[in-house]
C-alpha cells in the first residue's frame, strides 16, 4: 500500500484525501493542518490522523479538543509520497522539508513551474513524472485545457490554440474574494499566464490565452478556438471527445444552460460535494469552420485536479502506466458522467 501524506487540508487537500482513501493501492497516512477549524474537525470525524503543520500552533488543536498525531515532519518522514495542497507559494517553502526526509512531493498549480522537475497532466504526459522527486499537478484551468488539446494533437495536429478564460471570482468558501459586481480583464495583460502554463505540459505548442474574472463561484468557463492542421467536421471531433474518459459532452436533451445547472446535476447525481471532475463541453458548441474548431467548456475549479493528483502519485512511484492508473482512478471515484 502506498502511504500518502497530505499537507494542507483545504479545498484541494480534503478532496484528494477522500479520493486517495478510495484507491485499492493507497492509504492516507495522515493530513496536516495549520489550525483547528471545521475542516480539522471533519478530518478527525472521517478518521484521518491529524498532524500539526506549524509546531508553535500545535497547542491550539488540544485546546479545541482535537487530538494531534504529531508534527508534520513525522508525517512526511513516514510517507512514500506527500501531496502538498497548501496555498500558492507555501509549497515552495515546504520543498526543503520534503527533501530533508527524502520523500517525493506533488505540488499544486499555484506553485511556479520552475519549482519542480515535471508539470503533470495524466492524459498528456503521465510517463514524464516517473521517478521524479518534485512534480506539479497543473492548475484547474491548465488541466482543463490539456485534456482537450492532447487528443486533438494526437488525432489532427494543432497549429494554434486561442482561449478566453472566464474565471470565477473565488471558490464558494472564499468570502474575501471578488469581484462582487464587476467584470474584470484579469490579468489585464495579454496573453495571460495560462498559455505558458499549458506549454509546460506540451512541447512546441502555440497557445495564447486571455483571462477575465466575474462575480461567480461555481465554475470557470472557457471559450476555445483551436486551429487544427487539417479540416475536420464537428461530428468527428465530437466522436473523438466522446472516447475521452475525463471529457463530459453535455447533451442538448439535458437542457443544461450553464454552470448553475451543471452543479445542480452533479448534486442530483450524488457527487460528493457536488464535484465535477470532468471537463464539461457543451456538445452543441463543438463547431468547425475550415480548420478552426470552436467550443465552450465549464471547468469545476475545486475538483478537476483531484483525479490528476491520484494519478500523479502512481506516476511518480512508477506503480502503474497511464492507462491503468486513469482507469483505476476513474472507476473508484466514479469519474465519467
Ligand atoms: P485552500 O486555502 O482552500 O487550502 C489550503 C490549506 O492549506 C488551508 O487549509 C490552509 O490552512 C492550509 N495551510 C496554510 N499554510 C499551511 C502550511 N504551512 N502547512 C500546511 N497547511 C497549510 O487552498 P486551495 O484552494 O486548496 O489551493 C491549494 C493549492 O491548489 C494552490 O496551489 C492552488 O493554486 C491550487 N489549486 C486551487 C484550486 C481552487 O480552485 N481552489 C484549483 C486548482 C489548484
Amino acid at each position: 500500500m502506498i502511504q500518502v501524506a497530505i499537507n494542507g487540508y483545504g479545498t484541494i487537500g480534503k478532496r484528494v484525501a477522500d479520493a486517495v482513501r478510495q484507491q485499492p493501492d493507497m492509504e492516507v497516512l495522515g493530513v496536516a493542518k495549520t489550525r483547528p477549524n471545521f475542516e480539522a474537525e471533519t478530518a478527525i470525524d472521517k478518521g484521518f490522523s491529524l498532524y500539526a503543520a506549524i509546531e508553535d500552533r500545535a497547542d491550539q488543536f488540544a485546546e479545541a479538543g482535537l487530538e494531534i498525531a504529531g508534527p508534520v515532519e513525522d508525517l512526511v518522514d513516514g510517507a512514500d509520497v506527500v501531496v502538498d495542497a497548501t496555498p500558492s507559494g507555501i509549497g515552495a517553502e515546504n520543498k526543503s522539508m520534503y527533501e530533508a526526509y527524502d520523500t517525493p512531493a506533488l505540488y499544486q498549480g499555484g506553485e511556479d513551474a520552475d519549482l519542480v522537475d515535471v508539470s503533470f497532466n495524466a492524459r498528456s504526459n503521465f510517463e514524464d513524472a516517473t521517478g521524479a522527486d518534485h512534480v506539479r499537478v497543473v492548475s484547474c484551468n491548465t488541466t482543463g485545457l490539456s485534456r482537450v488539446i492532447a487528443p486533438l494533437r494526437e488525432a489532427y495536429g494543432v497549429e494554434k490554440v486561442r482561449a478566453t478564460l472566464v474565471r470565477r471570482g473565488g471558490d464558494p468558501g472564499q468570502t474575501s474574494r471578488g469581484p462582487i459586481n464587476d467584470i474584470l480583464p484579469n490579468p489585464v495583460t495579454i496573453p495571460s499566464h495560462h498559455g505558458p502554463d499549458v506549454e509546460t505540459i506540451f512541447d512546441d505548442l502555440d497557445i495564447d490565452t486571455l483571462g477575465m474574472k466575474v462575480p461567480a463561484t461555481l465554475m470557470h468557463m472557457h471559450s476555445l478556438n483551436v486551429t487544427l492542421e487539417e479540416e475536420v467536421d464537428a461530428e468527428t471531433v465530437r466522436d473523438l471527445f466522446a472516447d475521452e474518459s475525463r471529457l463530459f459532452l453535455i447533451p442538448e436533451r439535458m437542457d443544461i444552460d450553464g454552470s448553475g445547472k451543471l452543479k445542480e446535476y452533479a448534486m442530483d447525481a450524488g457527487r460528493p460535494r457536488g464535484d465535477i471532475w470532468e471537463n464539461c463541453i457543451w456538445e452543441e458548441s463543438i463547431s468547425t469552420v475550415g480548420t478552426d474548431l470552436y467550443l465552450f467548456q465549464g471547468i469545476h475549479q475545486e475538483s478537476d485536479v483531484v483525479p490528476e493528483n491520484v494519478d500523479a502519485i502512481r506516476a511518480v512511484l512508477g506503480e502503474a502506466d497511464a492507462e491503468e492508473s486513469i482507469e483505476t482512478t476513474n472507476e473508484t471515484m466514479g469519474v465519467g458522467l
